[in-house]
C-alpha cells in the first residue's frame, strides 16, 4: 500500500533548510523540524484538462462530476485516481453524493458591488455557504476525510469554532465512522452546535477558546488515535484549493486582480496559495491575483504582525524562514496582557492561527495585504450581503468589509476584478435580528408593528 500511494504523491516539510519528505500512506501533518506539511505531486497536470473539468459539468449522473471539488480531482490527485468511472472514484473518493462545492462559484452581487465602491460587474462574492454543512470546510473536509479512509481509521478528531465540526461531523456520519469534536464551550454559534449533535458526533466542551481547544484536540488525537481533519491537515489545504479553481473556470482562467478572504487559523489563505503557485509553475496562469486577508479587530494577530506594528517589524516568509522567535514573543505578549481574541464574528475568534507560515507564503508570491474589520463593519458587510439575496454569516461579511477599507485606501482599485470568499452561511440568526432591531444600523429595516 505504501509503495502505491507514494507513486503520486508525497507529504514536503515547507521548511526550505529541512525539506524532508514523507509517504503519505501516515497521518503525520508535522515534520521532525516542527514544520508543516505540503502535499506534493509526481506529475504535472496538463492545461488540456481545463477542456474536461469543463465537460464534466455535464454530470452525466456521475457525482464525482457534479461535486465542486472531484469535478478537479486531477489537480488533487493523491489517491491516484485517473478515471471517468463512477465505480472506481467511489472506492476510494468520499462526497456528500456531488454536493460540496456545486453550487459555489462566483456571483456578481450589485448591492454589495456599490457598498464597497466597486464596478458591478468587476466585482464578486462567492457563496461557499452553500455547501452540504453551510461553511467552505465541506471542501478540504471531503479530502481530508478520503485520506483518512485511506488509511482505514475509525475515528476524525478535530477542534472548531463550528463550521469544522459541522463538516466533519456530517462526513462521518455519512461514511460512518466517529467523530470527535472539540469546541469552546459558550464560543460557537448555535447552528453550528446543533449540527455537530444532530451528525451524532461526540462533543467535548473544552473552557477555553479555540486556540485551547485545538492544543486539546491535537494532544488527545495522539493519545486516542483519532486522525486530526483540523486545516494544519494538508489533505484539507489540497481539497481548498478547489475555491481557487472555481474562481478561475467561472472566469474562463483569466485570474482576477484580488481574491478576498476572511482570516482566522489561514488554512485558505494557504491553499490559495498553494492553488496559485502551482497553476503559475505548470504555466496554467501568467498573472498571479494578489490576496487579501481580512482579520476581525479583536483577533488581528496575522494583521499585527504582517504590517509590522509589533516590535517594529514586518513578518515576512522570508524565503521560508520567517522569524518564528517573533510570532512566539507576540503570543507571550498577548498572554501577558491578558489579551484573548474577542469577536463575535466566532468563526475567526483565533488568536494563534496554525498556518501562519503557509499563510506567509501565499501572501509573499501574491503579494497579499492584510487588513482588519470591526464587528460593526463585518455586520453591515454581511447585511449588505442579505440585500442581493444571498446569505453569508459575520466572519464572511468581513470580505465586503475589507474590499470596502482597501477602496478607501485606493489599494484596491474601483475597476480591479475581485473575487470574495463568503465562507458560510447564516447559522446564528440572532446576528441578523439584533442588526435590523437598531435603526441605526447601516442597512437596518426594523421591524414596524400593527
Ligand atoms: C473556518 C472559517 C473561517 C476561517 O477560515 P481559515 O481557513 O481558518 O482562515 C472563516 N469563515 C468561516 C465561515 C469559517 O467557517
Ligand atoms: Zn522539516
Amino acid at each position: 500500500m505504501l509503495d502505491i500511494m507514494a507513486e503520486h504523491a508525497v507529504k514536503k516539510c515547507i521548511n526550505p533548510d529541512c525539506g524532508k519528505s514523507y509517504g503519505i500512506d501516515n497521518d503525520t501533518y508535522r515534520c521532525t523540524c516542527g514544520s508543516l506539511l505540503d502535499i506534493q505531486y509526481s506529475k504535472k497536470p496538463s492545461r488540456d484538462l481545463i477542456e474536461r473539468f469543463y465537460q464534466r459539468r455535464n454530470h452525466g449522473g456521475n457525482i464525482y462530476n457534479e461535486s465542486g471539488v472531484w469535478r478537479f480531482r486531477d489537480l488533487i490527485n493523491f489517491a491516484g485516481i485517473d478515471t471517468e468511472d463512477f465505480n472506481e472514484c467511489a472506492r476510494t473518493l468520499v462526497s456528500l453524493d456531488g454536493s460540496e462545492g456545486r453550487l459555489s462559484k462566483p456571483y456578481n452581487m450589485s448591492k454589495a458591488a456599490d457598498y464597497a465602491d466597486m464596478n458591478h460587474d468587476s466585482f464578486f462574492l462567492q457563496p461557499e455557504g452553500y455547501n452540504p454543512s453551510g461553511s467552505f470546510k465541506d471542501n478540504g473536509m471531503s479530502t481530508a476525510v478520503t485520506h483518512a479512509k485511506m488509511l482505514k481509521v475509525k475515528k476524525i478528531i478535530c477542534a472548531s469554532t463550528g463550521n469544522t465540526s459541522a463538516s466533519a461531523a456530517m462526513y462521518a456520519a455519512n461514511e460512518d465512522i466517529q467523530c470527535d469534536v472539540y469546541i469552546p464551550k459558550g464560543e460557537i454559534a448555535p447552528g453550528k452546535l446543533g449540527q455537530a449533535f444532530q451528525f451524532g458526533a461526540q462533543v467535548i466542551q473544552v473552557q477555553g477558546n479555540f486556540d485551547d481547544a485545538l492544543a486539546t484536540s491535537l494532544k488527545n488525537a495522539k493519545e486516542t488515535g483519532g486522525y486530526t481533519v483540523n486545516s494544519v491537515n494538508p489533505f484539507r489545504i489540497e481539497g481548498q484549493k478547489t475555491i481557487v479553481y472555481r474562481v478561475m473556470e467561472q472566469l474562463n482562467w483569466n485570474p482576477p486582480d484580488w481574491i478576498v478572504y476572511p482570516g482566522g487559523a489561514l488554512g485558505n489563505t494557504s491553499s490559495c496559495g498553494k492553488a496559485l503557485i502551482e497553476l503559475y509553475e505548470w504555466g496554467w496562469i501568467k498573472k498571479v491575483p494578489r490576496i487579501a486577508v481580512v482579520n476581525a479587530e479583536g483577533a488581528n494577530t496575522l494583521y499585527e504582525l504582517y504590517n509590522g506594528m509589533f516590535e517594529g517589524k514586518k513578518l515576512s516568509w522570508n524565503d521560508g524562514r520567517p522569524d518564528l522567535g517573533m510570532v512566539d514573543r507576540y503570543y507571550a505578549d498577548l498572554d501577558k496582557r491578558g489579551i484573548r481574541p474577542k469577536t463575535h464574528a466566532t468563526a475567526i475568534q483565533i488568536g494563534r492561527p496554525a498556518n501562519i507560515v503557509k499563510a506567509l507564503r501565499a501572501l509573499h508570491f501574491t503579494n497579499g495585504v492584510v487588513v482588519q474589520a470591526t464587528d460593526k463593519e463585518m455586520s453591515d458587510g454581511m447585511s449588505i450581503v442579505g440585500l442581493n439575496g444571498f446569505d453569508c454569516e459575520m466572519a464572511s461579511g468581513a470580505v465586503p468589509a475589507g474590499v470596502r477599507k482597501l477602496r478607501k485606501e485606493g489599494t484596491i482599485k474601483k475597476d480591479d476584478v475581485v473575487v470574495g470568499i463568503l465562507t458560510g452561511r447564516q447559522k446564528d440568526p440572532s446576528l441578523a435580528v439584533e442588526y435590523h432591531m437598531h435603526a441605526d444600523n447601516m442597512f437596518a429595516r426594523p421591524p414596524t408593528s400593527h
